[in-house]
């Protein structure tokens, strides 16, 4: 039996790219330096699988920003607004992930989304009227070169055709089916290159087939490969899914001439019944995704290996394989020094995945795996209770009942009596929370994290910045402030800190998009509150003003997307322990004067199942009342406010308008503002600040820009329920760029007020 890895982390062990990077963006490092710190940590990650035994080592699996964007400029899928700058390969490429101001130009970044049901985010390419798409780019085979002169055979991978045409966003009058043939002939002129320099195997990765897909899309996946397969004769081809099972084309994907097919058997709730039902051909590689290439937690031997028994009975030749990249995990247990070895020995990281794999082919190929030591040590650690329970989170779970989920009076009845509670101005500004994270907000974080300061003295500095922060909104002009979230790293592992349940690792990043990365808590056992975690910040912002302050909370949902879940326990009962324990610190703001509290829910549509049929049962109906828990007990006038990253949520407005918030901020400004006729058409009652300018590029937004988004909401939202706000955090932006561009916002939302 062999191994496969579907890809690696490419951030670096210590977030070497994204630090180079970042120098990179400031101009303190040139091209040479960047590519050389690439470079480096290619060969390191490509030797790393190969001194772990793995047989099949991707390459192409590394990217400067994002591999679907990779595969973009590889087919020439560049808008003209970025050629137009005339810029460098590297600099037309950040252009498009970053945006760009500058003596060239200015234009946006393109838009962001979610990769499937992952908290990794991908640029979405454009395809324009004229886009020639044809085979442009080199890296990918620059990238084979180089680990083939390092002596290692990799699989180059690219996201596949199909999946291609289901993420691009078509800007002209054209669809995806008018690309279909100039896309299979640049994917053909892709292997035959990949030929010519004699790679045995290619990837294409294609987790569009883990969605529902309809017969005309099933038509187009075999009339793609049908063509791309038959122009090759010696490179090989892995079609590598993820993230669920194939269901709907699994039957004629087995007919079709691929070498190897991957299919996912942690999250493919039916792979293995396909396989059971359907067979799986003697003459390809099956590349079972056995290893979680998404979780941190050991794999049961056990359980594996008695899956690859009865592949094998079936006469099946199994390549062992992660369930998709390990992009989605830390890079290595390595640098965990505080966690005691009772924990670790819980978890693998992507490197510690390497060993599995590693462990398990070897013991598949003993004569009696039960004997070795490497079976015996896995499998006491499953064995063995965890101590994870807490029985009065487990009781107080057991009497929540509907109307704990049910807050009243009705919406409409609360939106009355808020707005004379509030005072207001029409088309209230606010922001969405936190404020530039300058470098002696993390210093003085830190500092007390290592214990060099007193709790005291790092209070102190934070209150101060409270303070400023209080007093810039104040200056600005804003409606509704914020405390600004200083105390905060992220917000989710802030609160996980202060719960009991969570675990904390020290440099467990994982990619989130581009150079950010974040580092997920663990969820270890049952998640309970204990004491006010923070009353303390919002009541001391709330006494510099007159002006409200917005409470600010990560809602349950987020809490679990963003964390590492348990295996032991359904997400739907974490979900609801965490719920209880926001509810508690809701009911406290609020006892503490705090009439307004946002409770963000920025990824709840990251679990969403990627099947239609699942949405409701398997996460909606849970998701949704857990959140309603979270605020149910308040009074009819504390205004509750959620926020949103990324409008993604067209499919499940009725959903969204079912949390029962009394507003909603979200991401409008990179995407098409679409979502607002979706709100119309659902009657949705929240009120809504769909965000008027794009805080993830550092570009000024000017007033007029602004005033003209908020022109084309006003055709679509009631007046007096819209909100003027950025579309999310200002935590990552530099002070001057954040300061300028609320000025912006707020004279925008003055002009609006005078003339609207
Ligand atoms: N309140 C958070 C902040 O402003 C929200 C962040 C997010 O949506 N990702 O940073
Ligand atoms: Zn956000």
């Amino acid at each position: 039996m062999q191994t496969s890895v579907i890809g690696f982390p490419r951030i670096g062990t210590l977030r070497e790219l994204k630090f180079a990077s970042e120098k990179y963006f400031r101009k303190e490092i040139d091209t040479d330096e960047l590519f050389q710190v690439a470079k480096t940590l290619r060969e390191t990650h490509w030797n790393t699988q190969k001194n772990a035994g793995i047989d099949y080592i991707s390459s192409n699996d590394f990217s400067y920003y994002d591999m679907v964007l990779d595969t973009a400029v590889l087919f020439n899928i560049i808008p003209k607004r970025y050629q137009e700058l005339h810029l460098s390969e590297l600099d037309t490429y950040f252009a498009m992930s970053r945006g760009y101001q500058g003596e060239a130009g200015d234009v946006k970044a393109l838009a962001m989304k979610k990769w499937f049901n992952t908290n990794y985010h991908y640029i979405v390419p454009e395809i324009e009227n004229d886009t020639e798409i044809r085979l442009a780019g080199t890296k990918v085979f620059d990238e084979y070169k180089e680990a083939k002169a390092l002596g290692i055979e990799t699989k180059p991978v690219v996201i596949g055709a199909y999946t291609m045409l289901k993420l691009c966003r078509y800007t002209g009058e054209k669809s995806s089916d008018d690309y279909a043939s100039s896309i299979i002939s640049a994917y053909q002129d892709f292997v035959k290159k990949c030929e010519e320099y004699q790679i045995s195997w290619i990837q294409f990765d294609e987790p569009s087939l883990v969605r529902d897909m309809e017969k005309a899309d099933i038509e187009l996946f075999k009339k793609i490969y049908h063509d791309i397969l038959s122009s090759t004769n010696q490179s090989k081809v892995l079609l590598q899914t993820y993230f669920g099972d194939v269901r709907d084309i699994y039957t004629e994907l087995v007919e079709m001439p691929f070498a190897g097919i991957g299919l996912d058997f942690i999250e493919g709730k039916e792979t293995n019944h396909l396989i059971e039902q359907y067979g799986f051909p003697q003459d390809k590689l099956l590349f079972a995704g056995l290893v979680n290439g998404k979780n941190i937690w050991k794999n049961h031997y056990k359980k594996t290996l008695s899956t690859l028994t009865v592949l094998q009975e079936k006469g099946i030749q199994t390549v062992l394989s992660t369930s998709c990249s390990l992009l989605h995990v830390p890079y290595t247990l390595k640098h965990e020094k505080k966690l005691t070895p009772e924990y670790l020995a819980h978890f693998a990281f992507a490197e510690e995945k390497l060993t599995e794999l590693q462990e398990l082919k070897s013991l598949f190929e003993s004569s009696d795996y039960s004997l070795e030591e490497a079976y015996q040590k896995n499998e006491k650690i499953f064995a063995t209770d965890r101590n994870c329970d807490n029985a009065d989170v487990k009781n107080r779970l057991a009497l929540i009942t509907e109307k704990d989920t049910t807050r009243l009076p009705k919406r409409t009845d609360r939106q009355a009596l808020q707005k004379k509670e509030l005072a207001l101005p029409e088309f209230p500004t606010t922001t969405i929370g936190s404020f530039p994270q300058t470098k002696d907000v993390k210093a003085n974080r830190l500092a007390y994290r290592k214990g060099e300061i007193s709790q005291a003295d790092y209070i102190a500095f934070n209150q101060k910045k409270i303070a400023d922060c209080i007093a810039l909104q104040e200056e600005i002009g804003l409606d509704v402030l914020v405390h600004g979230e200083y105390e905060r790293n992220d917000m989710v592992e802030y609160f996980g800190e202060s719960l009991g349940g969570f675990l904390f690792t020290e440099k467990a990043w994982v990619q989130s998009y581009g150079t950010r990365c974040v580092k997920p808590p663990i969820i270890w056992g049952d998640v309970s509150r204990e004491k006010p975690i923070t009353v303390d910040w919002s009541v001391y912002a709330q006494s510099l003003t007159d002006k409200v302050v917005k409470g600010m909370l990560t809602g349950p949902v987020t809490i679990l997307n963003w964390s590492f879940p348990r295996e032991d326990i359904t997400i739907k009962e974490s979900i609801s322990q965490i719920a209880l324990a926001i509810r508690d610190e809701v009911l406290d703001l609020e006892k503490n004067g705090i009439k307004m509290i946002q409770i963000d829910e920025a990824a709840l549509r990251e679990k969403l199942p990627l099947r239609k049929s699942d949405w409701h049962t398997e996460y909606l109906d849970f998701a949704i009342p857990a959140f309603r828990l979270t605020h149910s007990g308040v009074k009819p006038e504390t205004q509750i406010h959620t926020h949103m990253c990324y409008s993604e949520f067209t499919d499940i407005i009725p959903a969204i308008d079912n949390m029962d918030a009394d507003v909603i901020t979200f991401e409008a400004s990179r995407s098409d503002l679409q979502i607002l006729d979706s709100l119309r058409e659902h009657h949705f009652e929240t009120e809504v600040g769909p965000g008027v300018y794009d805080i993830h590029s550092p570009r000024v937004p000017s007033v007029d820009e602004i005033v003209a988004a908020v022109n084309i909401m006003l055709t679509k939202i009631d007046r007096e329920k819209l909100w003027i706000n950025p579309d999310c955090g200002l935590k990552t932006r530099g002070v001057s760029e954040t300061t300028a561009s609320l000025k912006n916002m707020v004279e925008a939302a003055k002009q609006i007020r005078e003339n609207a």
